[in-house]
């Protein structure tokens, strides 16, 4: 099983001709409400792939229904506890040309406590995976914890904080991090100096990083596994690390070998990226074994 300690957030998406200035009041012209957090997205994108998922987070009391979406996806929601704080949610405005621009508030995702990680570990098996974002609270218990109980972690340290640089590396079995996330952690630009840099720094951690539409390159036992992305017409690429990490993870943790894994997962991120949206616009597992039988 994967037990995702991740942000529930509630995303406002209003389409806009042009982004609102100050001072100025401007009048939406469509409105949508959607589930929506990067620990959100990446447990859905597990369960798509098929994996086991145990959702840890936390959300208002008011927004429960989130909570029965994320349940019909199979996601285990026994640990998504509904509390007073208002929920994290994101104002989101949208222009005709997709750019977008986003306010964002934490709320009820930085409500999880050390002791929350303590009951949300409590029956683990050692052969279950930890995963977790930036997008919550007491990320150093659940590195700490997760690995004192013998279970293997992956964290996607999104979005990128200064925090970050002081969390326990030892305690982190696999990084997943975009281009830019692997350049402010490593501080290069060029792919064989940020290899040199994680070997120092980084020395008993699997490394991969996503290249957009370039693919991906995994550092794993001084070896460098690439895969190139797929050619696709890519129309939003909103969602497309949540949905290549949550079929790398489905796959890996069941002992899938890292070059099969990493295709797979680019196969679902480009399917990801043919489709506007964020959740709704995560393919699943039969969606993925067509294009790949392509
Ligand atoms: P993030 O969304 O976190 O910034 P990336 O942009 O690196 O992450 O995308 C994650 C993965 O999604 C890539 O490794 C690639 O496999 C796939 N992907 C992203 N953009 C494209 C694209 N334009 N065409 C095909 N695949 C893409």
């Amino acid at each position: 099983a994967v037990i995702n300690f991740g942000s529930i957030n509630v995303d406002h998406v209003y389409q806009v001709d042009h982004f609102v200035q100050p001072g100025e009041t401007l009048a939406s012209t469509n409105y949508q409400c959607l589930l929506g957090g990067k620990g959100a997205n990446q447990s859905i994108a597990l369960a798509k792939a098929g994996a086991d998922v145990r959702h840890v987070g936390r959300i208002n009391e008011s927004d429960a229904n989130f909570k029965q979406v994320m349940i019909k996806h199979n996601i285990n929601c026994k640990y998504v506890a509904c509390t007073e704080s208002p929920s994290g949610h994101a104002i989101i405005q949208v222009t005709p040309t997709g750019e977008n621009a986003i306010v964002l508030f934490g709320g009820a995702n930085h409500e999880i406590s050390p002791k929350d990680v303590m009951a949300a570990l409590d029956g683990a098996k050692s052969s279950d995976w930890v995963l977790t974002q930036n997008e919550t609270s007491s990320i150093d218990e659940v590195l700490k914890q997760a690995k004192e109980a013998g279970l293997k972690v992956a964290f996607n340290p999104a979005p990128m904080t200064d925090s970050v640089k002081q969390l326990p590396v030892d305690c982190i079995d696999l990084l997943i991090v975009n281009e830019v996330e692997a350049e402010e952690i490593s501080g290069h630009k060029d792919i064989d100096a940020m290899e040199k840099y994680f070997h120092a720094n980084w020395p008993n951690c699997e490394i991969i990083i996503t290249l957009g539409k370039a693919g991906v390159c995994m550092l794993k036992n001084e070896r460098r596994i690439e895969v190139d992305a797929f050619v696709v017409d890519a129309v939003d690429t909103t969602a497309a690390g949540d949905t290549f990490i949550g079929f790398f993870l489905s796959a890996y943790s069941e002992h899938t070998d890292a070059k099969t894994a990493l295709t797979r997962a680019c196969a679902a991120s480009a399917l990801a990226v043919t489709q506007v949206g964020a959740a709704q616009s995560i393919p699943d597992e039969e969606q993925v074994n067509r294009f790949l039988a392509k």
